[in-house]
């Protein structure tokens, strides 16, 4: 195996683990999930990566002025500051989308763009967002100015897929606000379709700038179908696949289950949800735009049963009120999918108490060199 050795490491403190060799990085998650979950059951080995480097399929890079050399410089923001570290490549992000924010630094200097100065409110380029399919090799550019006005913009994209013929679209966004990495209201496609498809676990989906996609497709694909796996589906089941984005898991659950609804609060994620549904002839899935645990209350009140539920909530974890309409939908499984084992565990607490027992635990190792760890766990009804 490849050895770590970025030089920023320290200054951008985006790895976290980075003095642990990868095999003790496993080592640490593990005792770590055992000591705070192993009271509800055994937890099953975490699934580790052959290759834990250059997994991020979604990579920003951020740009500056260097003054002292009178060129633009880019690099990645630090943790939890607002201060970039010069860098031009990260271990952790995709090699081919790290050469990509190269070229656009370059062109930037070559065509006069300088990057956007916060302090003196001057300037053009913010960051670069880029984005790949990892099954389909598609990749997307988003170039995110500070001002509308994109000089020379034809000859910038024409420059740019000169150097990188594979660069399938290309996105100016606007983005006027306070916020550094963030995405404005204003995008416009200057290249292709303005999105990218992936495949994931036999399914394809539609990525716009903004949608929320798993950063790291291998272990996203081997973490859904563990889910698939736990929700026990055989064809005959209903689904309800809560907090469920732009649909993942609820169209590839639908391939295996008589019927899948999925709940998700983000207005946009539903509408990608809704188009691929569509893209893969899904025609047992539908989708709502509402609270996770006010709908599933809603229309279990209105005599619909369940057999599996299916959540995937964000950090902060679940809330009572969802975890209560579960537990009241009575459902024969639930499969939890975490991305926090500290709320999971809480989570898992509630549900206990309230007529289910943990069956299995199983950790996937998303993010190597973070302190970040993902699980899926498996409840049945007492
Ligand atoms: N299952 C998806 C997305 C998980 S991210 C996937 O694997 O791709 C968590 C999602 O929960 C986000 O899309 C967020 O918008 C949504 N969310 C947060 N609070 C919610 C709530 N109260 N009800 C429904 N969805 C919610």
């Amino acid at each position: 195996m490849r050895e770590y050795n970025c030089k920023v490491s320290k200054r951008c403190g985006g790895c976290q683990l980075s003095y642990l060799r990868y095999p003790d990085q496993l080592i640490y998650k593990q005792n770590q999930l055992s000591s705070l979950l192993s009271d509800f059951c055994t937890v099953d080995e975490i699934i580790g990566m052959k290759n834990p480097f250059n997994y991020r399929n979604k990579v920003q890079t951020a740009f500056y002025w260097d003054y002292k050399r009178q060129r633009t410089a880019s690099g990645v923001y630090q943790s939890n500051s607002k201060s970039i570290v010069p860098t031009d490549k990260c271990m952790l992000e995709d090699e081919k989308a790290d050469k990509i924010a190269v070229t656009v630094r370059k062109l930037c200097d070559s065509f006069k763009l300088r990057p956007y100065d916060i302090k003196k409110d001057y300037g053009f380029l913010r960051h670069v967002l880029i984005r790949r399919g990892f099954n389909t090799g598609e990749i997307m550019v988003v170039i995110v100015s500070a001002t509308p006005v994109f000089p020379s913009k034809n000859n910038f994209v024409k420059a740019l897929l000169k150097e990188h013929p594979e660069i399938t679209t290309v996105i100016h966004n606007v983005n006027d606000t306070e916020l550094n990495l963030a995405l404005g209201a204003r995008s416009k496609t200057l290249y292709g379709k303005g999105y990218i498809t992936d495949t994931l676990c036999g399914c394809t989906f539609r990525i716009s700038p903004e949608s929320f996609y798993q950063v790291n497709p291998v272990q996203c694909e081997i973490l859904y179908s563990k889910a698939i796996e736990f929700a026990g589906l055989t064809g005959k089941e209903t689904v309800f696949d809560s907090y469920c984005g732009t649909g993942t898991i609820g169209i590839i659950a639908s391939k295996k289950a008589k019927q899948v609804l999925g709940v998700e609060l983000n207005k946009s994620a539903v509408r990608d949800a809704v188009t691929n549904a569509r893209l893969n002839g899904a025609d047992n899935v539908w989708f709502v735009c509402d609270d996770a645990g006010e709908y599933l209350d809603y229309i279990t009140g209105e005599g619909e049963r369940f057999d599996v539920v299916i959540l995937d909530p964000p950090r902060a974890g679940s809330t009572v009120k969802f975890l209560n309409a579960a537990v009241n939908a009575r459902p024969k499984r639930m499969v939890y999918v975490s991305c926090n084992p500290v709320t999971l565990k809480r989570d898992l607490d509630y549900l206990t108490e309230n007529g289910y027992a943990v069956k299995k635990i199983q950790p996937v190792d998303m993010f190597p060199f973070t302190s970040h760890t993902e699980c899926v766990a498996l409840l049945c009804k007492n």
